[in-house]
């Protein structure tokens, strides 16, 4: 299912009227059947996004998509969406088991299955009715949603502004000035008055519009089609009343025709339409069973069959978030979402815990979006990373791509461990100096004004060169099995330090001599100082 998010923005606003805008103007495609990370430092709207991508919460602008369909009207329920939290939030008191099929349970799946097979069966028998009716059920749904939103948004907003009236009020009872308090009293009487006044209106002017609304999307001939459904229902019917009498026939008859009522069994059976066998098989079907072996498989899926009988409280962090997991698609969603699912695990099963994650959306194929502040999570788990900061997004692509290709400082920076190291430099000529002196230069900076730029080089873009431009003053050595990493400093580093990862061989340092290198060209960023934007 192909996710689509359309010019969404969502701005907060607080008790005293103070709003904050988390997510601005958010385009974006999720691919079907793509595993995504969003990433961002803490605050910067990744949950807000994920939770407005669930139906948690309700967009101030912009419209979300799943597939062709508008889902933003929808409850998460009707988007068919499975969440997982950081805190798991399991049923402390249930088994495994019961936590895994606690959604089955919940969501009526008997009614559900036979009303789907109704649907089915109306769609062969009587199609073109059948679009109408259902048509006109999802617009209702989707309208009668909308309004039931606008509405407690307005009541919500009429208790933001009367609560700010009253604040008014205490507020000017401590200056204990009896002349304004009076004043001040009678002003917020008064407001008070107006914004119920106002309140009042808005109910009327939605019913209004939803009552217009309503009137365009009622199709003319609703009568004649429920009449059609209706005669459908009961074909339907009297072909089970038919299949049921022959069941007593058989009951009734003597053995020696036992034979023959069997034959005609299988004759009745094979002349019943596939309408009836849909809804026949949906009211047979042994739902109890059904359910326990969907918990199963998910168990295993997840791989905890072993575990079902258990409490959470006697599970490890990561197996509980597996249940989590498997309770989250046991509904068979359209999409998952993932909010910081591996922040509660220690640094070994969080390692474990995620390639699970990647394994079993593999396996299921659900498009899912994880959400993350580590980049090295979103950078190992996603076939595609989106980066955001203050609400807007940064940078989307594969994460080897954005890493070998930050669009902006503020992406060089977040992707890479160890950092990127920064260097305030100039620009002039194509060639960027560090006061005066080059170090770096590249043909996409030929023609550019001169310029405060800032110079980024991953911890691996150093080469040794005794002739290289760049001199960096060696701290310590740390050695990480065939490589070593340097931390040395540089007067025009960002930070007190500079980390440089080199091959062991062949390296040799004297305590406080610099080392000359010269800078990787695929290794080495240029970023205009004052906005961020790279330039080569
Ligand atoms: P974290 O990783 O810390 O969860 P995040 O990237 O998920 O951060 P959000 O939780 O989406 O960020 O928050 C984005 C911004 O919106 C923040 O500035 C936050 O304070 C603000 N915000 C979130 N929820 C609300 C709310 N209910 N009311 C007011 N402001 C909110």
């Amino acid at each position: 299912m192909e996710v689509r998010l359309d010019h969404l923005t969502k701005i907060f606003t607080g008790k005293k009227g103070e709003s904050t805008t988390a997510v601005n103007d958010f385009n974006l495609t999720i691919p079907d059947g793509k595993l995504v990370g969003l990433l961002g430092p803490s605050g910067c709207g990744k949950s807000t996004t994920l939770y407005m991508i669930s139906g948690l919460l309700y967009p101030t602008k912009g419209r979300v998509f799943f597939g062709e369909e508008d889902v933003t009207e929808l409850s998460p329920e009707q988007r068919g969406i499975g969440l997982v939290f950081q805190n798991y939030a399991l049923y402390p008191h249930m088994t495994v088991r019961k936590n895994i099929l606690f959604p089955l349970e919940n969501m009526n799946l008997k009614q559900r299955t036979i009303d789907e097979a109704l649907r089915q069966a109306y769609e062969i028998e009587s199609p073109k009715e059948a679009k109408i009716y259902y048509q006109f059920l999802t617009q209702g749904e989707t309208l009668k949603n909308r309004y039931r939103r606008l509405e407690s948004e307005a009541k919500a907003e009429l208790r933001i502004n009367l609560g700010a009236q009253h604040l008014r009020l205490y507020e000017i009872k401590k200056t204990k000035n009896t002349n304004e308090i009076s004043q001040v009293k009678q002003d917020v009487k008064q407001k008070i008055a107006e914004l119920n006044g106002q309140y009042k209106q808005t109910l009327l002017r939605l019913k209004k519009e939803f009552q217009d609304a309503w009137i365009a999307i009622y199709p003319a001939n609703l009568k004649e089609v429920s009449k059609v459904m209706k005669a459908t229902y009961q074909t339907i019917e009297n072909k089970f009343k038919i299949k049921q009498l022959q069941t007593v026939i058989k009951i009734l008859l003597s053995p020696k025709l036992f034979q023959f009522s069997k034959e005609l069994q299988k004759q009745i059976q094979s002349f019943i339409p596939t309408s009836v066998a849909l809804v026949e098989a949906a009211r047979n079907k042994n739902y109890k069973k059904f359910m326990n072996d969907e918990a199963v498989a998910m168990a295993k899926l997840v791989g905890i069959e072993d575990q079902l009988n258990k409490t959470p409280s006697q599970l490890s962090g990561g197996q509980q978030q597996r249940v989590a997991i498997a309770r989250a698609l046991v509904k068979k969603p359209r999409v998952l979402l993932l909010d910081e699912p591996l922040s509660n695990l220690d640094a070994r099963l969080r390692l474990q815990t995620r390639e699970e994650i990647k394994r079993i959306q593999k396996e299921t194929g659900i498009t899912t979006v994880f959400v993350t502040h580590d980049q090295e999570e979103a950078m190992s788990i996603s076939d595609e990373i989106i980066l955001m900061d203050f609400g807007v997004e940064q940078q989307k692509g594969a994460p080897q791509f954005v890493y070998d290709q930050p669009s902006n400082l503020f992406v060089a920076k977040f992707l890479g461990t160890p950092q990127i190291n920064l260097y305030d430099a100039q620009l002039s000529n194509g060639q960027c100096s560090f006061n005066g002196q080059v170090v770096f230069e590249s043909q996409k900076l030929k023609g550019l004004k001169a310029k405060e730029i800032v110079i980024g080089v991953r911890p691996e873009g150093y080469e040794l060169d005794v002739n290289g431009p760049v001199a960096l003053k060696p701290l310590f050595v740390e050695t990480v099995g065939r490589d070593l990493s340097l931390v040395a400093t540089h007067p025009y580093a960002q930070t007190p330090s500079v980390r440089v990862i080199l091959s062991n061989e062949g390296f040799a340092m004297k305590a406080n001599e610099p080392i000359q290198f010269k800078l990787k060209p695929n290794k080495t960023f240029v970023f205009e100082k004052a906005t961020g934007r790279r330039l080569a």
